[in-house]
C-alpha cells in the first residue's frame, strides 16, 4: 500500500510542475499582451466608515488563466522568476492611474495599499525603481502604503531591514500583511520597520465561534500595536458581528466582503464619488433593530 501511496503522490506532483509551468507560461504572455488588470478593494475607517484606503488585486485576464487568482499565480511568477517584473508593472499601473485622477484625488484622497512579493526583500534595487516611478508619476509617498506578508519575514537578514528602511526613507509606508500566520514575537516587532499591521482573516473567521482563542489574539494584537503605535487594519470582514467586534476593540480600519469587495476602477471611482457611508451605516444598523 504505501508503493501505490508514492506513486499516486509522484502523478500528483508531476502534473503540478506541468500546470504551474503553464500558467507561468500564460503569465509571461499575459505580462507582454497587456493581459493583466488592477481590481481595487476599499478599506473603511471604523469610526467614520468613510473608504480611507484601497487595496490594489492583481487579475489576469489571459484565456489561459481564466478563473486562476493570485493566491495561484503570484506563487508561480515567484518560482519563475517573474515577480519582479510583475510588481514594478503592478506598481507603475497604479501610478498611471493616481495621475489620471489627480483631480478626483485631491478631493477624496485615498492611500493606496499595493502587495509586494518577498522577493523585494531581497532585491537591491528595488528602492531605487521605487523611487523612479514616484518621480516619473509625481506620486506623493504618503499616498503609498506596500504591503508584505509576515511570512517573508522569516528570512529577513540586515540587508532586507535595509532595503525595508530605503523604501520607509522615500516616505512611503509599510504594512505587515496577513499577520498573525507567521512566527513573529511580539517584541520582535519593534525591530521591524513598520506603519501598520494587517490582522490575518484567519483570526476574523474565528471571532464568536465558542472557546476559540482568536478573539484573545485579535485582542492582544490591538495591544501590541497601539503601543508600539501601529496601525492596525482587519481583512476578510464578512459578518456584521465581526465588524462590531473590531471597532469595538479599537482596529482603526476594515475591509472585507461585508463592506465591498474588489471591484473594477469604474466602481470604485462611483464609490468614491458618492456619499456611502450612509448606506453602510444602515446596513451596519438595520439588523441590530428588532
Ligand atoms: P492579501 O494581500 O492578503 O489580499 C487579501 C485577499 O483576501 C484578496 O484575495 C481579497 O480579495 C481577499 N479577501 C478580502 N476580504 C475578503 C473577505 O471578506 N472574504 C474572502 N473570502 N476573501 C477576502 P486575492 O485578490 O485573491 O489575493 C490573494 C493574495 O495574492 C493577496 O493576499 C496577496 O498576497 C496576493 N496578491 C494579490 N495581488 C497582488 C499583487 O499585485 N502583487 C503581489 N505580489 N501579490 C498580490
Ligand atoms: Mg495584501
Ligand atoms: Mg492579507
Ligand atoms: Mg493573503
Amino acid at each position: 500500500s504505501d508503493l501505490v501511496r508514492f506513486k499516486v503522490f509522484d502523478e500528483y506532483v508531476a502534473e503540478d510542475i506541468y500546470y504551474r509551468k503553464q500558467v507561468a507560461e500564460q503569465l509571461k504572455n499575459a505580462l507582454s499582451d497587456d493581459l493583466l488588470h488592477l481590481n481595487f478593494m476599499p478599506i473603511y475607517d471604523s469610526k467614520s466608515l468613510k473608504v480611507e484606503a484601497v487595496e490594489v488585486l492583481l487579475r489576469c485576464h489571459s484565456d489561459g488563466l481564466k478563473g486562476v487568482g493570485p493566491d495561484v499565480f503570484i506563487p508561480v511568477a515567484e518560482e519563475y522568476n517573474l515577480i519582479k517584473a510583475i510588481d514594478l508593472w503592478v506598481i507603475e499601473a497604479t501610478f498611471k492611474k493616481i495621475k489620471q485622477e489627480r483631480t478626483l484625488l485631491a478631493d477624496v484622497p485615498v492611500t493606496f495599499c499595493i502587495n509586494i512579493s518577498s522577493a523585494e526583500l531581497h532585491n537591491v534595487s528595488f528602492s531605487l525603481h521605487l523611487g523612479t516611478l514616484l518621480d516619473k508619476y509625481q506620486i506623493r509617498p504618503n499616498w503609498i502604503e506596500l504591503e508584505i506578508t509576515e511570512t517573508s519575514f522569516i528570512e529577513t537578514d540586515s540587508s532586507s531591514i535595509q532595503i525595508l528602511n530605503e523604501i520607509r526613507s522615500l516616505g512611503v509606508r509599510l504594512a505587515l500583511d496577513d499577520f498573525g500566520t507567521g512566527y513573529t514575537a511580539f517584541n520582535q516587532l519593534i525591530n521591524y520597520p513598520i506603519d501598520c499591521l494587517k490582522i490575518d482573516k484567519s483570526f476574523i473567521d474565528n471571532i464568536g465561534s465558542q472557546n476559540s482563542t482568536a478573539e484573545s489574539m485579535i485582542k492582544a494584537i490591538l495591544l501590541i500595536a497601539k503601543s508600539y503605535k501601529l496601525v492596525t487594519i482587519a481583512e476578510g470582514i464578512e459578518t456584521r458581528d465581526q465588524y462590531h467586534y473590531l471597532a469595538e476593540n479599537g482596529c482603526n480600519f476594515m475591509q472585507g466582503y461585508f463592506l465591498a469587495k474588489p471591484m473594477d476602477w469604474q466602481n470604485f471611482r462611483a464609490l468614491l464619488c458618492s456619499p456611502q457611508s450612509e448606506s453602510l451605516l444602515t446596513k451596519l444598523q438595520e439588523p441590530l433593530i428588532p
